[in-house]
């Protein structure tokens, strides 16, 4: 037995006892394994336990880090849950499944130009600044009808779901209630919230997507 094997588990323990007591289906559930920080290994042994979905917040990290395991696991999924800079738009959509950090209008005029040019097209989520913090990514709640009007008539985007990050202090419920809401409001399917520390509560409060890095890898 292998801790990542153990923890992967024990993470799909809970998700299943959280869901089963809030009166969902498990099964539409996804658990995003965060590996950033992690090793090739680590992914390894995630792999080998069953887990296919992972998400990075670094373009060049994760380029390194899953090339081999890609071409060796096909059915691989990908999310880029961190930042991304207009620059590294075209990589990161040759690279991912799934960008959850749709976060601006320079992003999206980027990533509109990357997907005609490399003719891949990555499910995309706005990522929501639902505590509006300053120093924080993510679209205002109150901006964020227009920036998806923006995303869809201005660049032709698909949209598919919102994400967000609640302020590290306090409890996160209002801020995953909040998404739930936008998400039901303008009809996205996907809504990802909930990390190591609170995601039952995301499950809770409707999360269809928790991002779960160290109770499955260990402490970065
Ligand atoms: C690192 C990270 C996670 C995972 O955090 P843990 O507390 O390790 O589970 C989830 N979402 C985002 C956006 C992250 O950057």
């Amino acid at each position: 037995m292998n801790a990542i094997a153990d923890n992967l588990r024990f993470v799909r323990k809970k998700i299943m006892q959280a869901a089963l007591a809030n009166g969902r289906d498990p099964s539409q559930i996804k658990l995003v394994a965060v590996s950033k920080g992690k090793t090739e290994a680590d992914v390894e042994a995630a792999i080998a336990a069953g887990q296919l979905v992972f998400g990075e917040n670094r373009v060049q990290e994760a380029k390194a880090k899953f090339a081999n395991l890609r071409a060796a696991n096909p059915a691989l999924e990908l999310h880029l849950i961190g930042p991304l800079q207009t620059n590294k738009a075209d990589d990161a959509v040759r690279l991912f499944d799934v960008i959850q950090t749709l976060d601006r209008p320079s992003l999206a005029e980027a990533l509109a130009k990357a997907i005609k040019k490399t003719g891949r097209v990555p499910r995309l989520y706005i990522e929501v600044n639902s505590g509006s913090e300053p120093q924080k990514a993510g679209v205002a709640p109150e901006d964020f009808g227009s920036f998806l009007d923006f995303c869809r008539d201005a660049c032709g985007l698909a949209v598919n779901g919102v994400m967000c990050i609640p302020p590290q202090a306090g409890d996160p419920t209002p801020h995953f209630l909040r998404l739930k809401t936008l998400a039901e409001q303008y009809g996205l399917a996907h809504i990802s919230m909930g990390m190591s520390a609170d995601f039952e509560t995301a499950i809770r409060c409707g999360a269809t997507e928790v991002r779960v890095g160290s109770a499955i890898f260990g402490e970065r």
